[in-house]
């Protein structure tokens, strides 16, 4: 099954070898025509784990299939990162989540606004304007805007990276590391580039369950201590339990997200969500 599925009501896919095969094709074909058209973003929560206060929000991109349903990212992601199309989807999800987030702002409901970018965006040469456009037009003030890259993205070409990011900051935006902990990228040349956040990937806290639960506290807190002295904020992924919860809090992390803390849902949905969760 693609992870992340189930819980936003996203379908389950695993299809055979020869299906999957099919599928490439059809995602990439219909990728090129309307599927723009079908894509929704949802949000999930980020939580101040001092306050319990909303930080902002995680842009979850998600493919309303005519025939299929509602896919996750993992069922066309990666051919849209092959055929380059990940390109003009990054584009337009700029766009669509700055809108989102001044509108939310107007209303009263500032939340700064996370984006997933690819490997594939961050070392095109658009980027850059694709994310000025997207500040321009929405008017979104630059520091409401995250833009998350993995570690792997980074390490590819470390001096081209630094110099994107650079200019990235020159804009104001935040750049957030996603999924710390996957990549095995030299932590040396990682915390020299222009960072304002970790995200600490969720097999940390899988792991919790498995070794003994002190173990992975002390990785928790010895990241969290990196983060402090490199003056970069930490967030927790993945808090599924009240366990976690406890783990992330006492290793001093400043954010947490996770199915406990508030799942992924539709733009829509948020600010009624808000006002229930934190009246
Ligand atoms: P990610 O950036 O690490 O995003 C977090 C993923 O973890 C999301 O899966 C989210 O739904 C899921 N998640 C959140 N809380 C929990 C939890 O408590 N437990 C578990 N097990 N999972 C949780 P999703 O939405 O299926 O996205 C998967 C990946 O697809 C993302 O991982 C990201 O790498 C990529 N992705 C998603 N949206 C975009 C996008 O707009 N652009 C790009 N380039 N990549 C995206
Ligand atoms: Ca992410
Ligand atoms: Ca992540
Ligand atoms: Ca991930």
């Amino acid at each position: 099954a693609a992870k992340g599925s189930g819980r936003d009501h996203v379908h389950l896919f695993t299809p055979s070898l020869r299906e999957a095969a099919r599928w490439r094709l059809e995602v990439a074909s219909r990728l090129r025509e309307d599927a723009i058209d079908q894509l929704v973003v949802h949000y999930q929560p980020v939580v101040r784990l001092d306050t319990g206060a909303i930080e902002g929000v995680e842009a979850l991109v998600r493919w309303q299939h005519p025939e299929r349903g509602l896919l996750p990212p993992d069922a066309f992601l990666s051919v849209a990162e092959e055929t380059g199309q990940v390109i003009p989807i990054t584009r337009w999800l700029l766009r669509e989540t700055t809108q989102r987030a001044a509108a939310w702002a107007a209303e009263g409901l500032p939340l700064r606004m996370s984006v997933n970018v690819s490997a594939r965006h961050f070392s095109a040469e658009t980027l850059v304007r694709d994310v000025r456009v997207a500040l321009r037009e929405s008017g979104l003030p630059p520091d409401q805007l995250v833009l998350e890259l993995t570690e792997t993205s980074v390490a590819e070409d470390p001096t081209r990276a630094e110099d994107q990011l650079t200019v990235l900051r020159s804009f104001g935006v935040r750049v957030a590391i996603d999924d710390f902990g996957t990549g095995w990228s030299s932590l040396a040349q990682l915390f020299a580039l222009p960072i304002g956040t970790l995200k600490i990937d969720r097999s940390l806290l899988t792991a919790a369950e498995r070794a003994a639960a002190g173990e992975t506290g002390a990785v928790l807190a010895a990241i969290v201590g990196l983060t402090r002295t490199l003056g970069i904020s930490s967030v927790a992924e993945g808090v599924e339990t009240p366990e976690h919860l406890r783990m992330v809090r006492e290793a001093g992390c400043d954010l947490a997200q996770g199915w406990l803390l508030g799942q992924p849902m539709p733009a829509e949905a948020l600010p009624g969500w808000i006002r229930r969760v934190h009246a």
